[in-house]
């Protein structure tokens, strides 16, 4: 409720009022820190790409005083050739958090409900709310197994599936995929913001299935989180209609060039992300042999279940490890509020010297007394 003193406040919309912004995971000041927290990519991006943005900015920054393409031409083009579609298949975003933005505003509202699986992104619940519609929740079981019927009914105009999903890294098969687009009768969007670290995607379904739209992001495979760069590949109708909603330079000239030269760069990035996908199984390996749960992950991420050296497990001893880990500067993220998270914590794979300095806490931990 507005404050009495309040001038603003009674002027705003009530949706806006009620509803509270996104938190994102914590950037820590200073140096030293051990970040694992945001799923950030470890690695720098390809040389092709700082290389890129110095031309970009042009001699003494000469380039800089004019708007950038538009359309983002040069690099939806690259993208479109990249899946093996023409341009208009592919819209670009600042983020793949713009495109999922426009999605809600021109496919939900307050006759339109849209639908997520919980939990999953608390990016949608707040676009949701900005929007002003309805929000469908459809509760993941213990496993985190795709609910293909569940989702098929719940009646959302949009549903939003992060697939590989997060926070718990599950995959889910191109097949299951295809059966709930067959199934859903409304926009399916397939967030593949951690789909470069799978084993499967569902680009191929965006050119079969025309309600279907897959969105990617530069931020986490591509090492360009700081670029703000996403797009999406989804039938031309779709991409039309987006369009329309979309700021006309929603894409700064840097952000452009980095993108264009990323994807120009295959090999620097098929590396990497391999590098990333082997530390992943090494990480997996190491929390195993602990005795620990954790999920199997096809993303940059592993959510882990911790136990004590009794054995015992649970939200105080994820909370606990969480602290102890914090006070050696080392982030992860912890999602105390929903009972499928609570007893764990989410790591992002870093480099080998970050896992090995994780590891080496996890087991003095181990050796301290357990928190309670
Ligand atoms: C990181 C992430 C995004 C955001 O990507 P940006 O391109 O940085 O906006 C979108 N969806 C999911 C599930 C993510 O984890």
């Amino acid at each position: 409720m507005p404050k009495k003193n309040s001038q603003s406040k009674p002027l705003a919309n009530s949706n806006v009022l009620a509803m509270h912004a996104y938190t994102p995971g914590e950037q820590p000041e200073g140096t030293g820190w051990v970040k694992l927290n945001t799923n950030e990519n470890p690695y720098p991006p390809s040389p092709k790409v700082v290389a890129a943005l110095k031309k970009e900015i042009g001699k003494e920054g000469s380039r800089l005083r004019l708007y950038p393409n538009p359309a983002s031409k040069a690099l939806r083009d690259a993208l479109a050739k990249h899946h093996g579609v023409s341009a208009k298949w592919i819209l670009v975003g600042n983020g793949s958090d713009d495109i999922l933005n426009l999605l809600m505003r021109v496919f939900a509202g307050p006759h339109r409900a849209a639908g997520m699986t919980t939990p999953s992104y608390s990016l949608y619940p707040v676009l949701a709310a900005l929007q002003g519609c309805h929000l469908v929740e459809v509760p993941f079981a213990n496993n985190f197994a795709l609910d293909v019927a569940g989702i098929a009914r719940c009646g959302a105009s949009i549903f939003f599936l992060t697939s590989p999903n997060a926070p718990s890294g599950v995959g889910f098969t191109t097949a299951q995929i295809a059966a709930l687009a067959q199934k859903f009768p409304g926009i399916l969007v397939v967030d593949e913001a951690y789909a470069p670290f799978a084993r499967e995607n569902a680009a191929a379904l965006a050119k079969k299935f025309p309600r279907l739209v897959v969105t990617r992001t530069f931020s986490k495979a591509y090492s360009l989180a700081g670029m703000r760069v996403g797009y999406a590949l989804a039938h031309p109708e779709i991409i039309e209609l987006l369009d329309r909603a979309r700021d006309s330079y929603n894409l700064d000239r840097l952000a452009q060039a980095a993108a264009l030269a990323a994807i120009e760069d295959p090999d620097y990035y098929q590396k990497t992300m391999a590098r990333v996908v082997k530390t992943r199984e090494a990480f997996l390996k190491k929390v195993r042999r602990l005795g620990w749960f954790a999920h199997p992950s096809q993303a940059n991420f592993v959510l882990v279940e911790p136990a004590t050296a009794r054995g015992e497990t649970g939200p105080a001893v994820a909370d606990a490890l969480f602290k102890y880990l914090k006070g050696r500067k080392i982030l992860v993220r912890y999602f105390g509020k929903h009972p499928l998270t609570h007893a764990a914590l989410r790591v992002t794979i870093g480099t080998d010297s970050e896992m090995a300095a994780l590891a080496a806490a996890l087991d003095s931990w181990l050796k301290t007394a357990p928190p309670r």
